[in-house]
């Protein structure tokens, strides 16, 4: 049987390493993507069917050399799951250039920059593309001027390719996580934060890594093969919700 091929970026722990063991149970093959040296040989080393690849994704010659290693090992590439993504908040005035840049670098420029250099590969499979933005790129919300604004432009961008990549097979969608507990949300989500999230969100918990891997997956699936151009919030309801939340729950605690 032929085995499907994926590329996922950040792919050393987190939502990434969720993603690379669901496609591995589903008998694709993962060329796993970090920055991160140390982290990716521990967990690749373990996993077979994959092939770690370090590479900075904001870095326009590593994605063309990555790109071109998975092509020699694996000869075809039928996914891209652009996820590596970094965050920082922290207030508008206090948010330096540098900062902005860190966060579009990856977060934007790590997109653009994949997914241009997959696309041969990917009207010869007629594969497709899966971006990984954020509720943050929905609601606004306080400290998010870089991370919100890096996460709304992929909303964008995943449309942009969906359109143009269309003629060919090729289909691009995004998924929006809701908060997941990973490293990145452990050094920006303070008490407040979990606890601000969970009122706005009906299933009143934060999604797990399987939660966002099962949706990535489907999207790259045959089963998903009429759907393009989305974007798809795993959030528990988080984006549909305004306000009221807390006081229907303390009404309820009060009448039952
Ligand atoms: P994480 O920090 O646990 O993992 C991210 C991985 O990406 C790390 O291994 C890191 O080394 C890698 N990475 C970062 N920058 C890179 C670069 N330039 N090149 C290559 N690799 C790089 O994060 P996570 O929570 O698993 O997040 C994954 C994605 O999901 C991100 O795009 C994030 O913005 C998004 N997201 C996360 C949450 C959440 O609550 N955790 C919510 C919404 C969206």
């Amino acid at each position: 049987m032929l085995n499907k091929i994926a590329i996922v970026t950040g792919a050393a722990r987190g939502i990434g390493l969720a993603t690379t063991k669901l496609f591995l149970e589903n008998n694709w093959r993962v060329a796993m993507i970090d920055r991160d040296e140390a982290a990716l040989q521990l967990t690749s080393e373990h996993l077979a069917g994959t092939l770690p690849i370090v590479c900075d994704v904001s870095i326009p010659e590593r994605v063309q050399d990555m790109v071109s290693k998975v092509l020699v090992t694996f000869g075809r590439i039928d996914a891209l799951i652009n996820n590596a993504g970094v965050a920082v908040f922290e207030p508008l005035e206090k948010t330096d250039f540098d900062s902005w840049r860190t966060i579009m670098a990856t977060n934007l420029d790590g997109v653009f920059l994949c997914s241009q250099a997959v696309i041969p590969a990917l009207k010869e499979s007629q594969g497709s593309i899966v971006n990984i933005a954020s509720i943050s790129a929905l609601r606004a919300s306080t400290l998010r001027v870089a991370y919100g604004t890096s996460k709304a432009a992929v909303v964008h961008l995943t449309k942009q390719l969906a359109i143009e990549l269309g003629d060919y097979g090729v289909r691009v969608n995004c998924v929006s996580p809701g908060p997941v507990k990973t490293k990145l949300a452990e050094a920006v989500h303070s008490p407040e934060i979990i606890k601000a999230y969970y009122d706005g969100i009906p299933l009143n918990r934060s999604a797990t890594e399987q939660d966002i891997a099962e949706m990535v997956v489907f999207l790259c699936s045959t089963k998903a093969s009429f759907i393009t151009g989305q974007m798809i919030a795993v959030d528990g309801g988080f984006d549909a919700s305004g306000v009221g939340l807390p006081a229907l729950r303390a009404s309820r605690l009060r009448f039952t």
